[in-house]
């Protein structure tokens, strides 16, 4: 079995949008979504937040429009003939810059997003090569710091969708010992195809923090459910998976024949759950799981008093 050992990994800072994350080189345009302070590109230290970026490029291209109408103004004095044409020229071109000046001011913070998206657009390239050095950067950090390389992935792994990186990760988290009040991922690092490695973190999680265990995890297992039992104790982790998502009554309504085949493996807590559960919901009461719930109830857990003020129904029932 592999060695696991002890780490504090880092809290995953959350933004509003992905692209939030990145900052870019001033110098050389080179993109980071981890936080170095000098640029691996260039070497100097001039990374800035790519919204800062966008401010800087709206308010340039600003610049240039009023420069423009400016030279408009002056071409306008330029070709006047009279002092009273000068005077028109001038008075209103310069009324225009500064009404377009004040129009621009008012604008910036909507046409940034707008300049973002075209900014991106034409440094594609420039992104994807600033990417790959942080990549190449977490996966040269590995033998010395476990901890740091899958914070890194972990944090590239929010701008990159790909597997490679999700499986790194996993096999990172799968030798650090996890705890509860550690800031974990799970639906990010869904696969499509099935992995053991991944089958067995997900058999973790519903352990440490069953509340990760959602919709996807959950499509997930039932997609692979005859990969998952022919690991070794991937039975186990499917029934852990039940004792997670028995917590939802949702579930149970959506998922009874998937939970009535592992129901019969579940702890008593989790059982205890899942039986008021269906005791207490009419559309329940007569599926093939209410069925297993009363066997199992009847042959072990008839007379626990824990189950005494919630046993009427379905010990009518059977
Ligand atoms: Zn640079």
């Amino acid at each position: 079995m592999m060695k696991k050992i002890p780490v504090q990994i880092t809290p995953l800072k959350r933004t509003r949008y992905a692209f939030q994350r990145l900052r870019v080189c001033r110098s050389c345009h080179n993109f980071t979504v981890l936080w170095e302070k000098e640029c691996m590109h260039c070497g100097k230290s001039a990374f800035i937040p790519v919204e800062h970026m966008a401010v800087r490029l709206t308010k340039r291209s600003m610049q240039t429009e009023r420069l423009v109408a400016l030279f408009l103004t002056l071409a306008g004095v330029l070709f006047s003939s009279t002092f009273q044409e000068i005077a028109i020229c001038l008075g209103g071109g310069l009324a225009l810059t500064v009404l377009l000046w004040i129009v621009q001011r008012q604008m910036v913070q909507t046409e940034s997003p707008r300049k973002l998206s075209k900014w991106f657009n034409q440094e594609q390239d420039r992104l994807i090569q600033g990417l790959r050095l942080n990549i190449e950067a977490a996966v040269s950090i590995r033998p010395d710091n476990e901890r740091l390389a899958y914070e890194m992935l972990r944090e590239i792994g929010t701008l990159v969708d790909s597997d490679r990186n999700r499986l790194q990760q996993l096999s990172l988290l799968r030798s650090f010992i996890l705890r509860r009040d550690m800031d974990l991922q799970l639906e990010s690092l869904l696969l499509f195809h099935f992995d053991e490695g991944l089958a067995e973190y997900i058999g973790e999680i519903a352990k440490i923090k069953p509340e990760l265990i959602k919709e996807r995890t959950l499509l997930y297992v039932l997609d692979h459910e005859a990969e998952f039992l022919s690991m070794p104790g991937g039975k186990e982790i499917l029934a852990a998976t039940v004792g997670a998502i028995v917590r939802m009554k949702r579930y149970v309504t959506l998922y009874p024949e998937f939970i009535r085949r592992y129901a019969r493996l579940l702890p008593k807590d989790r059982f205890l759950r899942l039986f008021r559960i269906v005791t207490t919901d009419p559309h329940l009461q007569f599926s093939n799981l209410a069925v297993e719930v009363a066997e199992i109830y009847n042959s072990k857990y008839q007379w626990d008093p824990d189950f005494q003020n919630t046993d009427k129904k379905l010990g009518h029932n059977v």
